[in-house]
């Protein structure tokens, strides 16, 4: 079971007080897609550790709206300009448009490419679990764009994670269908190991997605 609670944030953009709901405990019963999506058995998490403010859109984690957060001019007029709108709009009712946001946010605040992927990332998961393929392709091309870019970025990944991202980023391709760019970066995935031993899992997994690819790891 994943069990919840109510938290009560203030916004760091627009001074509202208002209420979400956090994780307080969940589980990865329900496995680990190859593209380490994890499920839960019952409720899934994801939803509930991304968080939007209900007046100006502002998104983010957690501890974006702990108190005495803070956000800077610029960060707040893009929030005002792009977000806000979306509240009315009923364009931020969704798991995957919240993780979005939270990723805007991320760029206005000028995070690393890699952190922005993450939160792409969690959105094409979220689309997974709301049925909607749309929504998934179009966040998994996203994702993968900027895990390359973090990869470009010169000494911006550890040497020793830049297998399994290498890995994730054909798992996207992939799964979005452009079989071509996936195939070249499970290729790729080779020259990125470090650490034969402890890598070997991602040279396996990026063998075995090449050749006869599965949904599920284990
Ligand atoms: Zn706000």
């Amino acid at each position: 079971m994943t069990s919840l609670q109510s938290i009560d944030l203030v916004c760091p953009v627009c001074d509202n007080h208002f209420r979400s709901q956090s994780v307080v405990s969940t589980n990865s019963f329900g496995g680990k897609r190859t593209d380490f999506h994890e499920r839960a058995a019952g409720a899934q998490p994801l939803p509930y550790l991304v968080h939007t403010c209900t007046a100006c859109g502002y998104s983010g984690v957690e501890r974006s709206f702990v108190e005495g957060a803070e956000v800077s001019t610029h960060v707040r007029s893009q929030v005002l300009t792009v977000l806000t709108p979306r509240v009315a709009q009923h364009q931020l009712d969704t798991a995957s448009e919240r993780y979005h946001a939270a990723a805007q946010v991320a760029e206005w605040e000028g995070a690393h490419p890699r952190h922005i992927a993450d939160l792409l990332l969690r959105a094409a998961w979220c689309c997974v679990d709301d049925s909607d393929h749309e929504g998934e392709r179009y966040y998994r091309r996203a994702a993968a764009q900027r895990f390359t870019e973090a990869l470009d970025l010169a000494d911006a990944v550890p040497s020793t994670e830049r297998a399994v991202l290498t890995y994730l980023v054909g798992e996207l391709w992939r799964r979005v269908g452009d079989d071509v760019l996936a195939a070249e970066w499970f290729e790729r995935v080779d020259t990125e190991i470090v650490d034969p031993e402890d890598q070997a899992w991602v040279r396996d997994a990026a063998r075995q997605q090449r050749e006869s690819p599965r949904e599920w790891f284990g």
